[in-house]
């Protein structure tokens, strides 16, 4: 369908899971035409006009986050128009749960047996501050499944969507200073450029999720990497760093019903 791409050969059946694009919206200029994002400075009419296309095709509510690069993971059990998180997680089918960007990582996971979903915002300031260790903890420490064999392993898996890429990503001293604060093993995803620095920012949450399920004897994990540049793709594509004032791509997880 214009304007949704579906993710495939990657989830379980069970799972359906999207981005968005640019294309088949109401919204125009800078935010032309698929814009979701309702803070992004576009009419807030044509944005809900945008939403109930998403709506509509998958036929189920959609949780939007209020996203504002924090650490903050909520769980859903009920529906909310507008959940003040940079990371949702639910278990309840009748729900989408999604993830707002414009060249900000967008995450989005499922257990294998579809029964737990969820969606995260990944910017540097998230990262650094441990959006996805919280995301983490959360899916595998409040006991939301019961181990029929205490022997075997759950699975979990993580898409990582398109972002900015490591040769459009500049930074400045104070963003990497942040991560070799943390981590000197962080050091590998920045190159230097001039005064800057070119910073990976997917491979470097790749690499934070293999980090944190490695130590987790209960649990299995499998990737997949969209790694299109949201920067260099202005037609598919909106960007904060190219367009300054633009729209909102959303990527959806819902289990199928
Ligand atoms: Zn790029």
């Amino acid at each position: 369908m214009v304007g949704i791409d579906v993710i495939q050969d990657f989830f379980p059946t069970k799972i359906h899971a999207l981005i968005t694009n640019r294309q088949g919206g109401f919204s125009s200029l800078n935010f032309k035409s698929l814009n979701l994002g309702l803070m992004s400075g576009d009419s807030v009419k044509l944005v809900k006009k945008n939403r109930s296309i998403i709506r509509e095709y998958l036929e189920s509510d959609i949780v939007w986050m209020n996203q504002t690069h924090s650490s903050d993971v909520s769980f859903i059990s009920k529906y909310s128009s507008f959940v003040n998180a940079d990371g949702i997680i639910t278990r309840n089918s009748e729900l989408a749960c999604a993830v707002l960007t414009a060249d900000c990582l967008p995450i989005l996971f499922c257990s294998s047996d579809a029964e737990l979903i969820g969606s995260i915002h990944a910017g540097w300031k998230g990262l650094s501050s441990g959006i996805l260790e919280n995301f983490f903890k959360k899916i595998v420490s409040e006991n939301f499944f019961s181990f029929n064999n205490p022997n075997s392993k759950h699975l979990f898996y993580f898409w990582f969507g398109p972002c900015i890429c490591k040769n459009c990503y500049e930074v400045g001293d104070e963003v990497k200073t942040k991560f070799s604060i943390l981590d000197q093993n962080y050091d590998e995803f920045f190159e230097p450029a001039y005064n800057k620095w070119y910073f990976d920012m997917q491979s470097l949450a790749v690499y934070k999720t293999r980090i944190f399920f490695n130590s987790q004897e209960k649990y299995v994990i499998k990737i997949k990497v969209d790694n299109r540049c949201t920067y260099e793709d202005d037609k598919t594509f909106f960007s904060y760093r190219r367009d300054g004032k633009t729209g909102r791509m959303a990527s959806v997880i819902i289990t199928d019903k």
